[in-house]
């Protein structure tokens, strides 16, 4: 019985678990590695297991740096199934597909770079088709329903409360009459969201594997939120002129309509006219309207009385044509459009259309990772490069924090401190000073191991034992 770490050691992307229990393999988690090109090149080294020789993968929630490396698993030869939450799967019918047509368009504008220097075409990492192989190895397992996925494996799904359908997964193992009970966090969500309920706890483990990612620090309160967010509003209003919201499709779309439909008195929202303006955050939406029964209680009551993320306001812009219907408004527009770190989708058009304008704002509701065109204007930046084209910044840059889907420093605390305090803690999906300051806390709160292991590292389930690290 044991553990091989293959990924987000030390890292918040490209998650992955190998289990090994009586013989039998299985993968917690498959994602993709995201960042910078040398990070994301790893994505296309051989897997350091045969995935043929895999028995099950359990995939703990649908954003892509935990489920972006299913389709390759496919390609590679994974013929076994996939559990997760049905919203899970849900979602990754629209992320996987996504992320398949995203890697054939970037094979095909690498592959014409490569023509015009005469090299040899590259092949895309895998495909839509890939993506919809391995979509159809999806199996649903609710929330707090055991089941027995292999011999001497049980598994059992609790809300996480991060998105819709994450989960906590518990696995109860048994291999020649011993039995560990292994804890997976999965990403826990933040408390207080206005969709989510709180993470479930839980407090027997042999093992718990949690992740690290604001290990180090804590967000911004909720009211600080919401008043950052009303004041944008205003100083925007005084002056006509457009604001822009970049925004992933999943989990901060519906928090912001939902947000947005709450305030909307508050907030003076009738003085503008609000674009969705994603096709992938639109469905997104309905799947969450689908699931509505999984959000937190107080959305439930709200649900009951009529629409959550519906406004008077609201354009919903499916096509290109509509999308760039947009680009004849020069006042008095919120849009909302991905990619949440701008490196891709319909932001970057709208970016260019509005940025080199005073009156225009844009609004950063979430991480902008290093190396990103997000991150650039939130770091301040009066030229942007868009298609070749130099841009001066003249629009207000504004940084709401708050809003991340991430429990905090506090919160993996608490949800940390309902196992007793000799249950050993391994940390995973952080960056290595996150993690360092995380493991310190846990130390100095009587915790007394707390691992944070390397990329290919090895735990031994009988003995405890790690090696390679
Ligand atoms: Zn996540």
């Amino acid at each position: 019985m044991h553990i091989e770490f293959h990924g987000a050691a030390r890292e918040v992307t490209g998650s992955c678990h190998l289990f090994e229990v009586g013989g039998k393999r299985f993968l917690v988690d498959c994602g993709l590695i995201q960042g910078a090109r040398d990070a994301e090149a790893r994505n296309s080294r051989p897997f350091p297991f045969d995935p043929k020789t895999l028995d099950a993968v359990i995939l703990t929630h649908g954003h892509i740096d935990h489920s972006g490396r299913l389709p390759l698993l496919e390609k590679s030869g994974y013929r076994g199934p996939i559990y997760a939450h049905p919203a899970t799967r849900d979602l990754c019918r629209i992320m996987l597909k996504d992320a398949g047509y995203l890697q054939e368009r970037e094979a095909e504008w690498e592959n014409r770079k490569r023509e015009r220097k005469r090299l040899p075409p590259v092949e895309a990492l895998y495909t839509m088709a890939d993506a919809a192989a391995a979509l159809r190895r999806f199996r649903g397992i609710g929330y707090s329903e055991k089941r027995k996925i292999l011999p001497g494996v049980e598994v059992t799904l609790l809300d996480a409360g991060h998105i819709l359908g994450a989960a906590i997964v518990i696995l109860d193992l048994e291999e020649k009459g011993a039995r560990r009970r292994v804890v997976l966090s999965g990403d826990l969500g933040h408390s207080g969201t206005v969709l989510m309920p709180d993470p479930a706890t839980v407090d027997k483990a042999d093992l718990v594997i949690m992740e690290s990612t604001y290990g180090d620090r804590n967000h911004r309160s909720w009211e600080r939120t919401w008043a950052e967010m009303s004041e944008v509003f205003d100083i925007a209003a005084r002056k006509p002129g457009n604001v822009l919201i970049p925004a992933f499709a999943v989990g901060r779309t519906q928090e912001l309509l939902f947000a947005f439909r709450e305030r909307f008195r508050e907030w003076e929202l009738d003085r503008w006219r609000v674009f969705l303006d994603s096709p992938m955050a639109i469905e997104a939406t309905e799947v969450y309207y689908k699931h509505a029964n999984l959000l937190n209680a107080a959305v439930r009551e709200q649900r009951r009385e009529g629409g959550l993320f519906d406004l008077p306001n609201l354009h919903l812009t499916r096509t290109a044509k509509q999308s760039m219907s947009i680009n004849r408004i020069h006042s008095g527009a919120i849009v909302i459009a991905g990619s949440g770190m701008c490196n891709g989708g319909r932001i970057k058009q709208h970016l260019k259309q509005n940025i080199w304008r005073a009156n225009c704002h844009v609004v950063f509701v979430g991480y902008q990772a290093a190396g990103t065109l997000g991150r650039s204007l939130v770091d301040g930046a009066r030229r942007i490069r868009l298609w070749g084209e130099t841009i001066n910044v003249e629009a207000k840059i504004h940084t709401v924090g708050g809003f991340s889907a991430h429990a905090d420093a506090d919160g993996l605390s608490r949800w940390v401190s309902h196992f007793p305090k000799d249950v050993p803690v391994v940390l995973v999906h952080g960056e290595t000073d996150a993690m360092q300051a995380f493991q310190q806390r846990l130390s100095k709160a009587g915790r007394a191991k707390v691992h944070m292991p390397l990329q290919g590292v090895h735990m031994d389930l009988s003995s405890m034992k790690m090696t390679g690290n």
